[in-house]
């Protein structure tokens, strides 16, 4: 069986030289993965970030989408850098700029996917799915002729890692569309209703207040907390970070895997073939997403950086490079208490990272079995390649 190609540089620099610092290693790579055959002339190229949150800075740093929106106008395109809505737009944006995004450092507009008010969104049907029939795709990566979809691979609460099949499903989705029932709040549970609260359980902390961001939560200390129900996103932030579980939105792992496979695979159906690459950054693996209010330190060390034109394998040889690597002291691996390499994400956050690939795969977004190709250095530096 054929398997996809998925070339690789290491975070590590131990040549002094230029040609093999990570940044120009990154430019020897997009060179090699050859970003310019998914590029048309004049295309609109969307490169797609997360752009973080307030209090969570451990994102890609800029640096690379600099190099990325070089690469994309160099090979004739017309990029834009974009995230869809995770808060209040204008406030995204500023979190954006916190966190170095911005036309200056980019290089190209910041724009947010699904306009001002997170409702810019293309219905999108999706054939053969089980729950997720349809899901509303953020307006300018719907019409945007090509992507580079740059992911920051990382742990996650409820999926167990978060890499470029998640920056598709959950991010190239809006969050608030017009028909209040095609968005992204339908991904996280079972019921897409917001979320419950039982009294019973609720030790009045507040998190869930402070960490809403549509303030739908009304906190009264010592005598209740809810939610209103028509600004809820059904983010489910809150149910996330409820210490007591005192606030439900039901849903297995494996049903999350499912709704993540249906809505990325709406999302890539909204592109002609070989119109996106994936590129992802095993930096800074910190234990959550970047949509949390904090960023701890990191459970592995800095691996390096993966593209791939297919979707699968450059999680699957992410997620494979985490498992292999030691887990950190100062961190919450050693929290868990772990000190061996293996299943280092999820075992902190006790899930089985799995199950997106395998859904993903089974929803035929690409393939498992990958070729690693390991770029060294810059070309002009000599020999560059390695197949591993
Ligand atoms: S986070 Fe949980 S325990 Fe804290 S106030 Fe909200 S519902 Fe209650
Ligand atoms: S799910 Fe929770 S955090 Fe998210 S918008 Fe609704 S109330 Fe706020």
């Amino acid at each position: 069986m054929t398997k996809a190609k998925v070339y690789y540089t290491s975070a590590r620099s131990v040549v002094w030289d230029v040609n093999y610092s990570l940044p120009y290693k990154y430019e020897e790579l997009l060179a090699r993965a050859g970003l310019e055959k998914y590029i048309s002339s004049k295309g609109k190229v969307a490169v797609k970030i997360h752009f973080g949150s307030q209090g969570c800075f451990r994102t890609v740093r800029p640096v690379f989408v600099r190099k990325t929106v070089d690469a994309v106008k160099a090979a004739g395109g017309r990029p834009f850098v974009t995230d869809t809505t995770r808060i209040e737009s204008l406030e995204y944006l500023e979190v954006a700029a916190y966190n170095g995004y911005t036309h200056l450092t980019c290089g190209a507009p910041v724009i947010v996917a699904d306009g001002l008010f997170g409702k810019d969104a293309v219905t999108v049907k999706v054939p053969g799915a089980k729950h997720i029939q349809e899901i509303d795709v953020a307006g300018a990566i719907y019409h945007a002729d090509a992507m580079v979809v740059l992911s920051h691979f990382k742990g996650h609460i409820q999926a167990g890692f978060g890499g470029a099949i998640k920056n598709m499903g959950m991010g190239g989705v809006s969050p608030h569309t017009h028909c209040g029932h095609n968005n992204r709040g339908r991904l996280h549970s079972v019921s897409a209703t917001p979320p419950e609260w039982q009294k019973g359980k609720c030790t009045y902390c507040g998190r869930c207040e402070k960490v809403c961001p549509t303030k739908s939560i009304t906190l009264k200390k010592n005598e209740s907390v809810k939610v209103n129900k028509d600004l809820c996103w059904i983010c489910g932030r809150c149910a996330r970070i409820c210490p007591e579980e005192a606030l439900s939105m039901p849903i297995t792992s494996e049903r999350l895997a499912i709704h993540i496979a249906e809505a990325s695979k709406a999302v890539i159906s909204t592109f002609k073939p070989k119109k996106i690459i994936y590129v992802n950054f095993i930096m800074e693996v910190q234990p959550e997403c970047d949509c949390m209010p904090v960023a701890d330190t990191p459970v592995v060390q800095d691996q390096g950086i993966l593209i791939s034109d297919d979707l699968v394998a450059v999680d699957r040889a992410s997620l494979d490079m985490v498992n292999r690597a030691k887990p950190l002291p100062q961190s919450r691996a050693e929290d868990n208490g772990l000190k061996e390499a293996g299943e280092v994400l999820s075992k902190v956050n006790k899930r089985d990272t799995n199950l997106t690939i395998e859904q993903a795969e089974k929803y035929g977004l690409g393939s498992s079995l990958y070729e690693l190709i390991e770029i060294q250095s810059k070309s002009s530096a000599g020999k560059t390649e390695q197949h591993i």
